[in-house]
């Protein structure tokens, strides 16, 4: 074997050692409740299609209409060769679902996060983050250059204190953002953003909140966790997914029109990469267009009730602000590789989420429920879990 694999194949040794390895697992099937692997069907817990968009008529419909109105492909970047109507007909949708000035779609949420933080911080401004935002986020952070500074998990107190630092330490006529999610990725749990906005104005900074698993499943219109605790409007940069409740693909900055004109003359993201498929596009505004209408207020009440079947049966308790995420923590990374395979036999698909996309030692089974799954497959689940127990 030649030195460059040699070496490679080691670092991938070290990985397995810890009980890091990973593997795709090739689906023929569509993302749904049930998914196909190697010719064995799984009840499939492990996607953020929460409301069971990515499989909809309305979704395929529209995206095999794209097809055929503008084309497999977009030709170029969005400010080169123009820019395919589907694109504008989702962002004008975004900005009236989240009822914000304007609204940018990028082609992935990653890329909606780092495009936008660099757009908006250099070196000598202030970045502060809650300690358990998305690697996107942080992987913004680090590019744009500035300062940064991470509060502890939810912790207002220690929000405030790196804002009295930054105060102290930040120039005149530079930024502080603070950036957070609302509904925590790994965790499932919820953001303080009212208090969180009442921090950021009392000390002059932006706020940047990344809404990828509250979209459409929070909020009277179900814009997201913002519009449920009534803060939508005072937040500078609402970002988003159009990959998981949404069903499609793509990510998404809304907020004033000056905000969505310069991330367009400076996110790089969006301005050096070639505009998504026009597929995904409609797919999206579709997925949108669902959940604004009553089907989407029923999907959201019916992902409530699996969710609320399978929090009384195993913790006993209901959450203030229920969330589709529920993590089984395990903690050593090689247990919950053996805990997940252990439900594989079972034909349960859930995956052990480990390091690096949690912290070492805190690796866990990340149950994620949706409005596809029935109150069966929820008893099916827990059945399994309990198998589980020593
Ligand atoms: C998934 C996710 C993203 C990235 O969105 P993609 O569209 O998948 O690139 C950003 N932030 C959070 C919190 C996420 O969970």
């Amino acid at each position: 074997m030649n030195p460059f694999d040699e070496e490679l194949n080691q670092r991938l040794e070290a990985l397995r050692a810890q009980g890091l390895h990973r593997e795709l697992r090739r689906v023929d099937s569509p993302q749904s409740p049930r998914i196909k692997i190697a010719g064995t069907t799984f009840l499939n817990f492990s996607s953020n299609d929460y409301l069971g968009l990515a499989n909809h008529p309305a979704l395929k419909e529209a995206a095999i209409k794209a097809v055929e109105k503008s084309g497999a492909g977009a030709g170029a970047s969005r400010l080169i060769c123009g820019s395919l109507a589907p694109f504008h007909e989702l962002e004008e949708t975004l900005a009236a679902f989240k009822k914000t000035g304007a609204a940018l779609t990028f082609s992935t949420g990653y890329a909606a996060a780092t495009g936008t933080i660099c757009a908006l911080l250099g070196k000598d401004d202030i970045i502060i983050l809650d300690k358990l935002v998305h690697a996107c986020i942080v992987d913004g952070a680090r590019l744009s250059g500035a300062k940064l500074r991470v509060f502890a998990h939810n912790d207002l107190n220690d929000l405030e204190e790196k804002l009295m630092w930054a105060k102290k330490h930040i120039q005149h006529r530079k930024r502080v953002l603070i950036v957070t999610e609302s509904i925590f990725s790994m965790d499932g749990d919820t953001a303080p953003l009212r208090e969180i906005v009442m921090l950021k104005d009392k000390y002059g900074a932006w706020l940047m909140v990344d809404e990828a698993h509250a979209t459409g499943l929070y909020g009277e219109k179900r814009r997201g966790l913002a519009e449920e605790l009534g803060v939508g409007s005072r937040i500078e940069i609402q970002m988003g997914t159009l990959g998981k409740a949404l069903g499609a693909s793509g990510g998404y900055i809304c907020g004033s029109r000056p905000l969505i004109d310069l991330l367009m003359h400076r996110a790089r993201s969006f301005i050096f990469s070639t505009a998504p498929v026009p597929a995904a596009a409609a797919a999206a505004t579709a997925g949108i267009q669902v959940v604004q209408s009553a089907a989407g207020k029923s999907l959201k009440e019916k992902l409530r009730s699996r969710v609320a079947e399978f929090q009384s049966a195993i913790r006993n308790l209901q959450s203030a602000i229920p969330s589709a995420i529920i993590p089984l923590m395990i903690g050593d990374e090689t247990k919950a590789v053996d805990l997940a395979a252990k439900l594989r036999e079972q034909n349960i698909f859930i995956p052990a989420i480990r390091y690096p996309t949690v912290a070492r030692g805190a690796a866990r089974l990340r149950i994620t429920l949706t409005a596809a799954h029935s109150a069966e497959d929820v008893a099916e689940l827990l059945a399994a879990l309990n198998t589980l127990k020593p």
